[in-house]
């Protein structure tokens, strides 16, 4: 068996089985090989149907008969049906919305059932009676099924035996509709029984291998889809992770090494230069912004392209450090030149928050002889404007591009429409990306992309996430966190409220509107859930919440709506609304989360907080911490459960982001963390991210290999699968 054969050509595979193997990304045997568990269940779920209770999430083998297509009684939803018997019992099973699971499976079918234990309440008509009361009224409701050919050695014997055998440890894949956990499990061991794992070479260097106590690749695939202890799984992980987090280490320092050899813009600025710009600020800076300042201009001085994160919580003052650091560039003159200056490009994520950068550099910038202007998809924007110097004035595109060519636009601030390659700048010297997790990586690529000369690039973040994610995800930067806010800001407090006091919550709300604030409301979802999925989850959406609002709670007050789905020019007429007192209320989806400045706001309200992250919450709620007045975070969710009161209660104590991206990644599991999707890190290693020693190992062995072998030419198949991960890399994006 080649493992880098399409499965297709390996095993017999149905049409649903080829769409889900597809949507896991699975296209060879080798893929199939790195699709771990998720987790390791206990065989001692399996239950015989004689013992079961209402409630109950179980597997249970027997044989199938009596499948029907049908319809339910009164709702008319077509539903199948069947019925599952054992040596112990029978039940009943039910398939609403899916009649079609009914034609799928042969009847006196062996089968894996697997769902959890419902009970139906007696009703006088029920035509069905007999069916129905197969085993009682028990019955499964859309329980997930899939023929088998034999009964797991235990079941109903051993299994419930004293010797305790049963508790081995069964892997519980990451499955998709159309495909089983134990479909993987069995098709897995298939390759493994081949004897196609000798034929793979283990890339990681035998001497870390040992140095780590990290079992080899092959022991590694054996260990973690079919550990005989639980060591053996935990061992295998920690392998899989620690490679995973070697290339990632690998590729980040060699883009490092390469960045750094490129020629920048060497741009002379001293702390007294700055000084006399930073003292225009009706405050003076923190520390940590000083701090953030002088390790900028120190970057700019050493010729070399700096790349710099700068982390910071919300509000902690990161537009400051980036108008300053660019008046270090603007007040330079291109070399051997006595006119004009070096440019900045100022990347944000949304149209409005561009729109307000773009205000506020007027602001900061309006005494100097400079132009600084706004591309969006829009439009374009140019200060000064000829007729009115002291304001701006809409442009043509192709007048923006020429300024910006011939340098005279010193300041170019703009969303994605920055990277397009008709903007092109005389001397780009400096470009800073805000809020740079909301942009790929090829988008930062193109910004820095357009000279020459690269410019010195400064990534901007209130994302907080774990320090170990940051040292592997972006270990090709260097690190700045301004780990302070400024003085005077009253906390902001946050109270978790149980739904019985959701009117008391309101006229607290009100009382802040009637004083003149404003205030927030975020919901989880755009539209009302769709009516026709039945399953689909309850959670209160921005429309029908506003209009709820409007009727039944604020008549009296003005409330907008804001969402992705809006187009550019509602949600920036929305947000200018709200900017301007016109709107009280703004009720939200979570996109309000980047960035946005409206100092009056005081109120947050978050509905089905138990959705987000207690990082997003913080970042949602410091949306109010833009002011000298008292701000107010309510904290609304669906259930007040031990583990959720135990998560609010972090969010009303933690000192900062990071400390709640820390408990994220602790207690709601790593993949939680605003989804490991967006990182590019896989789950293993996401787990792997919990343990600070191991990422600095792999971090410090990617720098020794690469320091003694700058070419990894001594490691081909070091080389080989980093080109095989940035091909992958590739093709997701
Ligand atoms: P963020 O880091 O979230 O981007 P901003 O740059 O938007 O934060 O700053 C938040 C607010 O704090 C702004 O109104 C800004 O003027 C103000 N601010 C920034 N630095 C200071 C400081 N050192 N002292 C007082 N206020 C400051
Ligand atoms: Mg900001």
């Amino acid at each position: 068996m080649r493992l880098t054969a399409p499965i297709e050509t390996l095993f017999r595979i149905a049409e649903p089985q080829k769409k889900a193997l597809k949507k896991l990304r699975i296209k060879t045997a080798e893929d199939l090989l790195y699709h771990f568990p998720a987790r390791y269940g206990d065989v001692a779920e399996m239950r015989t149907i004689g013992s079961l209770a209402q409630g109950e999430t179980v597997v249970v083998f027997g044989t199938i008969s009596k499948l029907q297509a049908t319809k339910a009684f009164r709702t008319k939803i077509p539903m199948g049906t069947a019925e599952l018997k054992d040596d112990s019992g029978k039940i009943q099973i039910v398939w609403f919305n899916q009649p079609y699971i009914a034609k799928m499976i042969p009847e006196d079918a062996l089968v894996r059932v697997e769902g959890r234990v419902s009970q139906r309440r007696p009703k006088s008509s029920d035509t069905n009676r007999s069916t129905l009361n197969a085993k009682r009224s028990f019955y499964f409701s859309n329980p997930k099924i899939e023929k088998v050919t034999s009964v797991p050695t235990g079941v109903g014997g051993s299994l419930f035996g004293e010797d305790g055998e049963a508790h081995h440890l069964h892997p519980v894949y990451p499955e998709s509709q159309g495909i089983t956990s134990n479909w993987l499990f069995h098709h897995i061991q298939k390759i493994i029984a081949s004897g196609a794992l000798d034929t793979l070479v283990d890339p990681i260097p035998p001497d870390i291998l040992e140095k780590y106590h990290l079992p080899s690749l092959k022991t590694a695939l054996i260990f973690i889809h079919a550990p005989q202890k639980a060591g053996d799984a935990v061992g295998a992980r920690k392998r899989f992770a620690f490679e995973e987090v070697l290339f990632i280490q690998l590729e980040k320092q060699k883009e490092r090494k390469l960045w750094q050899k490129e020629k920048s813009f060497t741009i002379e600025k001293g702390e007294e230069h700055i000084a006399e710009f930073t003292k225009r600020f009706p405050f003076s800076f923190t520390n940590a912004q000083n701090h953030a300042v002088s390790g900028i201009l120190e970057d700019f001085r050493r010729g070399v392209p700096m790349a710099r994160l700068l982390e910071g919580d919300v509000g902690s003052g990161k537009t400051a450090v980036a108008a300053s650091t660019a008046y270090a560039v603007i007040t330079s003159r291109p070399k051997d030149q006595n006119y004009g200056t070096l440019q900045v490009a100022y990347m944000a994520p949304t149209e409005i928050l561009a729109t307000q950068h773009f205000e506020s550099f007027i602001e900061y910038f309006k005494h100097l002889p400079i132009s600084i202007a706004l591309i969006t998809g829009s439009g374009c924007r140019k200060f000064p404007s000829k007729v009115n110097p002291a304001g701006w004035t809409d442009i043509s595109r192709s007048q923006l591009l020429k300024w910006t060519k011939n340098g005279e636009i010193a300041v170019l601030i703009g969303t994605h429409a920055l990277i397009q390659k008709s903007v092109q700048f005389k001397h780009l010297a400096f470009a800073i990306i805000d809020e740079q997790h909301r942009f790929g990586v090829n988008q930062r690529k193109a910004l820095v992309h357009k000279e020459m000369r690269m410019p010195h690039l400064l990534s901007m973040t209130a994302t907080p996430i774990p320090r170990t994610l940051a040292l592997t995800v972006y270990g090709d930067l260097d690190l700045t966190v301004l780990d302070e806010l400024p003085p005077g800001r009253k906390p902001i407090i946050t109270e978790p409220v149980a739904p019985a006091n959701r009117d008391a919550v309101y006229e607290k709300v009100r009382k802040e509107l009637r004083a003149g604030r404003q205030a927030y409301i975020i919901t989880p979802r755009i539209d009302e859930p769709d009516p026709d999925k039945e399953f689909a989850v309850q959670a209160r959406s921005a429309k029908s919440e506003a209009k709820r609002l409007k009727e039944k709670v604020f008549p009296e007050f003005d409330i907008g709506v804001m969402h992705s789905k809006l187009k550019d020019t509602e949600k920036e007429r929305t947000m200018e609304d709200f900017k301007n007192g016109k709107i009280d209320i703004l009720v939200s989806t979570s996109v309000v989360e980047v960035g946005v400045n409206v100092p009056n706001a005081t109120v947050i309200i978050i509905e089905g907080a138990e959705r987000f992250g207690l990082a997003q919450l913080h970042q949602l709620r410091g949306r109010v911490l833009r002011s000298s007045h008292q701000a107010y975070c309510y904290v609304f969710t669906e259930s007040m459960g031990a583990k959720t009161l135990d998560r609010l209660k972090a969010l009303q104590t933690a000192k900062n982001g990071f400390e709640l991206a820390e408990y994220d990644l602790k207690f709601r599991g790593a993949g939680q963390l605003s989804g490991s999707k967006q990182w590019g890190v896989s789950d293993v290693a996401m787990e792997a991210l919990q343990n600070l020693k191991m990422v600095e190992a792999a971090r410090a062995e990617a720098r020794r290999l690469l320091e003694e072998d700058e070419t990894l030419s001594h490691y081909p198949l070091l080389t080989e699968h980093l080109t095989s991960r940035k091909q992958d890399e590739i093709h997701f994006e």
